[in-house]
């Protein structure tokens, strides 16, 4: 059955919004997955490490009947054929592809955790969720994105719109 996953994606290495429409054309290159729909693009601080330079942040919606699983794989393959190098973690990279929903799915293996764990606290995440999906429910939380935002709203990180290409 066919299923609409949400997926984050961010850089914060190169030309950052060159990278992310790049990743988007790979993605629409997955077999059996229909892209449904894109948010801007935001322009964003790091959360996690400092000192690193900012973001750039969006969110797409692809339609597909492949596995959760499988679309990992598709998705680090991507990572790695846009030449992400794996240094330390939430470090500068190239390309980062995070699975944050998948259907109302709840996914709890070692490598693959959906709804991704920290998208509820992240108003990277959830700003561009909001644009695409307000009144989507989030599977384990019961709330919708559009109450995840307001719920995060003190915690103020700066997402700015880019302007869209
Ligand atoms: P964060 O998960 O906090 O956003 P990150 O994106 O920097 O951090 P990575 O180094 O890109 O983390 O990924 C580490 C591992 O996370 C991956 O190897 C992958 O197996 C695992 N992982 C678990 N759940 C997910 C998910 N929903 N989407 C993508 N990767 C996931
Ligand atoms: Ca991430
Ligand atoms: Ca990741």
């Amino acid at each position: 059955m066919a299923k609409t996953a949400y997926i984050g994606i961010g850089s914060n290495l190169g030309d950052k919004l060159e990278n992310c429409l790049e990743a988007i054309e790979l993605i629409r290159g997955i077999p059996e997955g229909v892209l449904l729909a894109r948010s801007n693009f935001y322009r964003t601080e790091p959360v996690g490490v400092k000192g690193q330079d900012w973001y750039v942040n969006g969110v797409i919606s692809l339609k597909t009947v492949i596995s959760a699983q499988d679309l990992l794989q598709c998705l680090q393959g991507i990572e790695e054929r846009m030449g992400r190098v794996r240094r330390s973690k939430w470090g500068p990279r190239t390309i980062d592809l995070d699975i944050l929903l998948f259907g109302q799915d709840i996914i709890n293996d070692e490598d693959l955790e959906i709804p991704h764990p920290f998208m509820h606290l992240r108003r990277f995440v959830l700003v561009p969720m909001v644009q695409l999906a307000p009144d989507l429910v989030h599977p384990v939380l019961g709330k919708t994105m559009f109450q995840l935002l307001e719920d995060s709203s003190h915690k103020g990180q700066t997402v700015m719109e880019m302007g869209g290409r």
